[in-house]
């Protein structure tokens, strides 16, 4: 296990305050009454040590929109430019699924192919994970092994445990530590008495949980699913809206268009989220090579806990977080598709 530091809840503050010179700090609160990460630059929002933000930070790394490159030709010469972000963050209380979920996204995009446009924010970007001390409603990260606590697997900068008064402060890389040394006296050593109390508090989280799900059983069901009239059943109120896609810190589709100007001398490539829950997204000229929504929600389930891996090094395509069933309009509930092949023979 790393080192450990304590920091009392009344410096958080502080110690964030501190960064903002050389990062944009972004932490959970409540925004009319919605639970999302701010930034601290332009008001000191209040926040929330308590609940899980409905958009993951994979937007930080991953926008729902971005202009890759501009592109002009003029007098027949083109010219090309990149818009690279390379802006310097911080994201504190990012929940272990989460953590998790980036994880993914960097197996994804950082791996036989290296994105740019990913690779830079990733790289400037320092994650402050915050454990949870209460399961969501919807969440199954205990049974996933991506939650309640992060381990060394998920990916974190520094990882903090709300203890009541105080925060345990775990070092997870070069970069958390070298923060921490530079406001050292903001921080004290953890006493094992301070860690005990950050066990029990897992300890009792873990057992909180509403919702499991066994992944092995649920793996060995998927080899012989394909014909399930479970995908026909469970999917027959779905209105195709995305939701779940486009929601979830794990999904990683997206699409590319070419705009032009009214002159066509000055074009963007924007590149955005997609979904496989919607009715286009495999049209081809031809034909469209999923016509049902049973079809699609068999890719849904089929993509993240067996392409995905099988793809991946193992990565996870499913962390637990429930947010799929928190949005989906129609009260699709992933839980209960996967129960379903849990129980299966
Ligand atoms: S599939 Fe649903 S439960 Fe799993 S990570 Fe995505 S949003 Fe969360
Ligand atoms: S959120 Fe629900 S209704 Fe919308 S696409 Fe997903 S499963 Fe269908």
């Amino acid at each position: 296990m790393s080192e450990m530091k304590i920091l009392d809840k009344t410096k958080l503050v502080e110690f964030l305050e501190k960064l903002m010179p050389d990062f944009e700090v972004t932490v959970p609160s409540y925004n009319n009454g919605n639970l999302s990460f701010s930034s601290m630059a332009h008001a000191r929002p209040e926040i929330d040590f308590a609940g899980r933000p409905l958009v993951p930070p994979k937007e930080y790394f991953f926008p729902q929109q971005e202009e890759m490159f501009t592109f002009a030709t003029k007098e027949g010469k083109a010219t090309i430019k990149a818009h690279i972000n390379k802006d310097k963050r911080v994201i504190w209380g990012i929940r272990p699924c989460d953590l998790y979920g980036i994880k993914t996204l960097d197996s994804v995009f950082l791996s036989r192919y290296v994105d740019s446009y990913y690779h830079a924010r990733r790289e400037n970007t320092i994650l402050m994970g915050l454990n949870c001390n209460e399961p969501c409603e919807a969440g199954f990260c205990s049974s996933m092994g991506t939650g309640p606590f992060a381990t060394n697997s998920n990916a974190f900068d520094l990882l903090f445990t709300n203890l009541g008064n105080q925060f345990l402060v775990e070092i997870g890389s070069k970069a958390g530590e070298e923060l921490i040394e530079r406001r050292a006296n903001l921080f004290a050593t953890a006493s094992d008495e301070e860690k005990n109390k950050s066990n029990e508090i897992e300890k009792q989280c873990k057992q909180a949980f509403l919702y499991s799900v066994d992944q092995d059983r649920v793996k060995a069901a998927l080899t012989k699913a394909w014909d399930d009239p479970l995908w026909a059943e469970e999917s027959k109120n779905c209105i195709l809206c995305g939701g779940c896609n486009f929601i979830c810190p794990t999904c990683y589709c997206f699409n590319i268009e070419d705009i032009a100007d009214e002159h066509e001398q000055n074009s963007t490539r924007v590149r955005y989220w997609d979904s496989c829950q919607l009715g286009g997204y495999t049209q081809m000229a031809a034909e469209n090579t999923r016509k049902t929504q049973a079809e699609r929600l068999r890719q849904r389930i089929y993509d993240k806990f067996s392409y995905v891996p099988a793809r991946h090094n193992g990565a996870i395509g499913c962390t637990g977080c429930g947010r799929c069933t928190e949005v989906c309009p129609s009260e699709i509930n992933i839980t209960h598709i996967l129960g379903i092949l849990g129980r299966q023979k």
